[in-house]
């Protein structure tokens, strides 16, 4: 925090320009890509996220929280009390370090369990391991996500289709399903949909169409646990500056000019969705279910 960014002055910042216009250089990593390579950095709220107590002793498995969103949700979810279960791949041990020291910084819990989440048995057993290791579960993130940019449908594979869809939705069924026989009535799930949902790029075919069906699955299950006391709801970020952006999630050409169309005019950093996170799973949004929180710079949404 630098001296211009008194307390007092932090109440009154200016969206526009809260966080820097970032440009980014091309670049490239392979999948699934670290936050420890991408330039310019991304803020994932290790300097700034400030809790109040909003998650005391809630016990939470957040999919994909190595890097980027569900990073910046795994450092909010600690400052505001909780205990966390992390879940990434094994290449993106680096980061979920990273994520993990900052966690028990501030005197909380992480445990780490990587494992490919496109493998259905390796589901049932991240929900067992975070149950056992957390002493219970209350909250899930389901953010983890697969999405590679290809202009022409006609050089989509099948091989990604279903590495797409499997990623992004069918784990996110296989995960809730092992999840909620251990929730108890307060619990939440958040899942991690996207502005993609409503607005799908050409080159995003396979990834935006499982998007939709994120905020469909959302709302259809909402209903159905929401006489047990557990509450489902999304958000749907825009463009945030994370690694998926760089490990082929968009067409090189167009990285220095991410996010720049949004009326906000910059992209949005991974600590910007945070609060988001913490709101849906605290009960102080205990009337919002099947709810989807656009957070995306002010792109109009149905
Ligand atoms: P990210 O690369 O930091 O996070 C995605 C994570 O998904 C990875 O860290 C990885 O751990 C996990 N993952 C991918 N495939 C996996 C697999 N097979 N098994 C286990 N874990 C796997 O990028 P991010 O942008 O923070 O993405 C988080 C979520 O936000 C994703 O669901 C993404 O679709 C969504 N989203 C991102 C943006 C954006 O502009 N960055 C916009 C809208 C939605
Ligand atoms: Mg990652």
């Amino acid at each position: 925090m630098t001296d211009e960014n008194t307390p007092d002055q932090l109440i009154f910042q200016n969206p526009v320009d809260r966080f820097p216009s970032i440009t980014p250089p091309k670049q490239d990593q392979p999948e699934p890509g670290l936050d420890a390579e991408l330039k310019p950095k991304a803020d994932r709220g290790e300097q700034s996220y400030r809790g109040t107590g909003r998650l005391e002793g809630r016990r939470a498995l957040i999919t994909g929280s190595d890097s980027g969103i569900g990073a910046a949700v795994a450092i909010a979810f600690a400052r505001e009390g909780a205990d966390v279960a992390l879940s990434y791949l094994p290449e993106e041990e680096e980061d979920a370090q990273h994520v993990k020291a900052v966690i028990e910084e501030c005197g909380r819990r992480a445990f780490l369990f990587p494992g490919d989440l496109t493998d259905r048995d390796f589901c049932a057993e991240l929900v067992g391991k975070a149950v056992q290791a957390l002493g219970g579960l209350d909250a899930l993130v389901n953010n983890a996500g697969k999405q590679i940019a290809v202009e022409d449908i006609a050089d989509l594979s099948d091989e990604q289709v279903t590495e797409t869809f499997t990623t992004n939705i069918v784990a996110m069924f296989r995960i809730s399903q092992a999840a909620l026989t251990h929730m108890p009535a307060g619990s939440t799930i958040v899942n991690t949909t996207s502005i993609q949902a409503y607005e799908p790029s050409p080159h995003l075919l396979d990834y935006a169409s499982t998007k939709a069906a994120i905020n469909n699955f959302t709302k259809g299950l909402a209903q159905q646990v929401a006489g047990r006391g557990i509450r489902v709801n999304a958000v749907a970020p825009g463009p945030i500056w994370t690694p998926l952006q760089v490990s082929d999630g968009q067409p090189k050409d167009a990285l220095p000019e991410f996010g720049k169309s949004t009326p906000l005019g910059r992209a949005g950093q991974p600590t910007e969705l945070a609060p988001a996170y913490v709101f849906l799973t605290s009960p102080e949004s205990s009337y919002v279910l099947g709810e989807t929180l656009n957070v995306n710079g002010g792109m109009p949404t149905p």
